[in-house]
C-alpha cells in the first residue's frame, strides 16, 4: 500500500505517521529525512541538495525529485510506503506519479487528515518545546507534569517564536492555499480519503486504520 500523508501544521500528521507506520511497517518517507539521507550518503544529488541548501536556497524540483525518485526504489519500499511532504505542488505531484508509473506502481491513497483552521490556531500556539532535549509538549492535549519543566531532562519548556498566534496564522494562511490545488488534484484522481483529525487521537487512527483496511482487503 503507497500512501501519501497530508495535512495542515498541527493537524496530527506526526503522531498519525508514527501509529501508521508501527502498525502497519512502512518506512515513513519524509522530505527532510530523505535530504538527510541523501546528503550523509554523499550521492550526486544528495550534494546538489545540499549546495542548494548551504546557499539558503529552496532545493529546485528536478533535484528533489531525483532524491524521492532514489528513495522509492529502495528494497524497503517494495511492500508500500508512506509519504510525508511531498508532494507540495502539483507539478510535484504529476512528477511522482511518472516515478511511480516507472518502477509500476501506483499510488493508493491520499490520507487528508482534517481539522478546522481556526482549531489549529489554538492548537498551535499551545505547543511547547524543551530548551534542553527537544521534548515536544502542548498546554491542553499534552501537558508536562510540572508546568514549565519538562518531563524527560528537566529543562524549562519554552514557546517556539514561530509559534505565536501571529505567525501560527500566517503559516496556517500559506499552508491553504499551497494544499488546495494539490486536494483538488488528488480529488479529481479519486484518491483524497479525508480523515477527520479532530478527534482524539485513538480515534483518529481507528478512522485511519478503516480507510487502510479497505485497501488491504
Ligand atoms: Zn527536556
Amino acid at each position: 500500500m503507497n500512501l501519501i500523508l497530508m495535512g495542515l501544521p498541527g493537524a496530527g500528521k506526526g503522531t498519525q505517521a508514527e501509529r501508521i507506520v508501527d502498525h502497519y511497517g512502512f518506512p515513513h518517507i519524509s522530505t527532510g529525512d530523505m535530504f538527510r539521507q541523501a546528503i550523509k550518503d554523499g550521492t550526486a544529488l544528495g550534494k546538489q541538495a545540499k549546495a542548494f541548501m548551504d546557499k539558503g536556497a529552496l532545493v529546485p524540483d528536478e533535484v528533489t525529485i531525483g532524491i524521492v525518485r532514489e528513495r522509492l526504489a529502495k528494497a524497503d519500499c517494495k511492500n508500500g510506503f508512506l509519504l510525508d511532504g511531498f508532494p507540495r505542488t502539483v507539478q510535484q505531484a504529476e512528477a511522482l506519479e511518472a516515478i511511480m508509473a516507472d518502477i509500476e506502481d501506483k499510488i493508493d491513497a491520499v490520507l487528508y487528515i482534517h481539522v478546522d483552521p481556526e482549531k489549529l490556531l489554538a492548537r498551535l500556539t499551545g505547543r511547547r518545546i524543551c530548551a534542553n532535549c527537544g521534548a515536544t509538549y502542548h498546554l491542553t492535549f499534552n501537558p508536562p507534569k510540572q508546568e514549565g519543566i519538562c518531563d524527560r531532562c528537566g529543562g524549562p519548556l519554552k514557546q517556539r517564536a514561530d509559534d505565536s498566534e501571529e505567525t501560527v496564522h500566517e503559516r496556517l494562511q500559506v499552508n491553504i492555499k499551497q494544499q488546495q490545488p494539490l486536494i483538488d488534484f488528488y480529488q479529481e484522481k479519486g484518491l483524497l480519503k479525508t480523515v477527520n483529525g479532530d478527534q482524539p487521537i485513538e480515534t483518529v487512527f481507528q478512522d485511519v486504520s478503516a480507510v487502510l483496511g479497505a485497501f488491504a482487503e
